[in-house]
């Protein structure tokens, strides 16, 4: 399972009462983001979770896609953006807080550190590839990003 699939929407339940619907606690299945990101459930949002939610839209789901925001982009974006956070210097508790923070969402700590520890392992793969394929610019990169994220 992608990391994307266990982020979770915060105060889940409240949220859910605003909308006077019940929505998927998965923070990018599609009938959070149906109910989230259309004109009616954001005007059911007290003002503090609609910024946050907005937030999230701006940051997240911005792209020109048709099938926006199914095109996969929003879930990469994510990615990137907890890969970030970790090369800052932030360790899964702290990256959860931000999350928390910054768009209501929530993890798991441990779910967190697997992802971490399983894009290390990917750049290793990738970096022992390059350096199989004689790419010294890719193998260099690859070890890089993975001091950058073993902290
Ligand atoms: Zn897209």
């Amino acid at each position: 399972m992608a990391i994307t699939d266990k982020i979770y929407v915060k105060n889940h339940r409240q949220l859910a009462s605003q909308l006077e619907t019940s929505i998927p606690k998965g923070a990018f299945k599609g009938a959070t983001l149906d109910l989230l990101y259309t004109g009616d459930g954001l005007a059911k949002l007290d003002e503090a979770t609609r910024e946050r939610v907005l937030d999230f839209a701006e940051d997240f789901l911005d792209c020109d896609c048709d099938n926006n925001p199914y095109c996969g982009h929003p879930e990469r974006k994510f990615v990137r953006y907890l890969l970030e956070l970790r090369a800052q210097g932030l360790g899964p508790d702290a990256i959860v807080d931000v999350m928390s923070d910054e768009y209501m969402l929530y993890a798991y700590p441990g779910d967190v550190l697997s992802f971490l520890d399983q894009s290390v392992r990917t750049l290793e793969a990738v970096e022992a590839l390059a350096e199989v394929e004689g790419d010294d610019e890719m193998e260099r990169r690859a070890a890089e990003a993975a001091r950058e994220l073993s902290g």
